[in-house]
């Protein structure tokens, strides 16, 4: 049994991903961004949609729903915590949960912060994590409806999942990520090498995504606020590291 990945771009900046069990033809969209890209992604590959994984409620990541689902008769998963702001959901899973695609268990992890229910979907089998907008490649996202502390937790439940996990996110923002990291730890020589790649990439214009838990943990400082070095070259020894956490967005934010 064997999972495949496709991802593409979506809308400005967005990136959709279709996974595809080989044996049974079943095909998840996780988020639907953008329905002309999502059926252009399909038609590519030749696969029928048959579910969608939403991550999160933002608009961004459920527009396509209505639409895909009308289509193609597609069941829905998505946050319980935020089921009513998610088109079309037929099933709703929370933290903990999990289900079956195909032959693989899914397992659900919840990740509020940048939303209130914000989930990711973790496959151990494959070795792969779908993220949303929680964390990004050098970066994560915005914390628009929780606080510092809750989404620091959720990071840290990312960071325990295994290194070699391959790590799928909502969006391409990784040079601007990678340009604001290195004002945190300028001396992260894996940091600075992980710029210089995704400098020449997006210079041909490919993507950087997907990353893995291990890349991240190097270069990420939303991942490394709980690092004594980081601690200290903020002047923050002695912190919380959710507050080093909080200290970090509230620069990226400010950026
Ligand atoms: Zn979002
Ligand atoms: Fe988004």
């Amino acid at each position: 049994m064997t999972l495949e990945f496709h991802q593409f771009p979506a809308r400005s900046d967005n990136y959709g991903v279709l996974v595809h069990d080989t044996e049974t033809g079943m095909t998840a969209s996780i988020d639907a961004p953008e329905v002309a890209a999502i059926k252009a992604a399909l038609a590519a590959k030749g696969w029928q949609l048959t579910h969608i994984f939403t991550t999160h409620h933002h608009q961004d990541h459920t527009e396509g729903n209505a639409a895909l689902k009308a289509e193609t008769g597609c069941e829905i998963i998505g946050p319980r915590g935020e089921a009513a702001k998610v088109p079309g959901i037929d099933r709703q899973v929370g933290g903990g949960d999990t289900f079956r695609f195909a032959n693989f268990e899914v397992r659900v992890i919840e990740t509020p912060g940048h939303t209130l229910g914000h989930i990711a979907y973790f496959i151990p089998e494959a070795k792969v994590a779908f993220v949303g907008d929680t964390l990004f490649a050098m970066g994560c996202g915005r914390v628009f409806e929780g606080t510092h502390e809750m989404m620091w937790n959720s990071l840290s439940k990312l960071r325990r999942l295994p290194p070699d996990t391959t790590v799928y996110a909502g969006h391409e923002y990784t040079q601007s990520n990678a340009r604001f990291a290195i004002t945190i730890e300028p001396d992260n020589a894996a940091l600075k090498a992980r710029a210089a790649e995704v400098d020449a990439l997006r210079a041909k214009r490919q993507p950087t995504l997907p990353t893995s838990i291990a890349i991240e943990l190097a270069t990420n400082p939303f991942l490394r606020a709980g690092d004594a070095g980081v601690k200290a070259s903020l002047g923050m020894d002695g912190a919380a590291d959710w507050q080093v956490f909080g200290e970090i967005r509230k620069r990226k934010d400010n950026a």
